[in-house]
């Protein structure tokens, strides 16, 4: 088996520029943007560019340049929107897969939430 992407997907438009976007910092091989439906104050959704439909897709698939940059594009963003914790008061990181989490857009996207007292998600 392998990964199904649907390059019809809300994301893939974004990316090719056919919908607007609030842009918090774009890289070589990633994007971040505000979440239309905001969760919290701060509620940013960063994205590699390349067509990879979940966490474990990119994880495999990816390469390392790919993996690295968007790695360090997640720590940018919370450097940014003040909740990294050198100096903010914390984030979550959260990526939803497939249908068991609940995933509305196939294009892998990790939410940073942060900016309130978000509850504890695991009891
Ligand atoms: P998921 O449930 O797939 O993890 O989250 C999808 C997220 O994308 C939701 O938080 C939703 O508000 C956000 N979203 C859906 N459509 C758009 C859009 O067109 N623009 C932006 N910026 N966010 C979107």
């Amino acid at each position: 088996m392998s990964y199904a992407y649907d390059p019809t997907n809300i994301f893939a438009r974004i990316l090719r520029g056919e919908i607007p976007n609030k842009t918090v910092l774009e890289t070589p091989y990633s994007l971040a943007f505000e979440d239309i439906r905001p969760q919290a104050p701060v509620h940013v959704l960063v994205i590699p560019k390349g067509p990879y439909v979940s966490y474990d897709h990119f994880a495999r698939e990816a390469s390392e340049a790919e993996i690295v940059d968007f790695t360090r594009a997640i720590g940018e963003v919370c450097k940014r929107a003040g909740v990294a914790l050198d100096g903010g008061n914390g984030f979550r990181a959260v990526a939803n897969a497939g249908m068991d989490g609940v995933q509305e857009v196939p294009h892998l996207h990790v939410h940073i939430m942060g900016g309130r007292d978000l509850g504890r998600m695991l009891q």
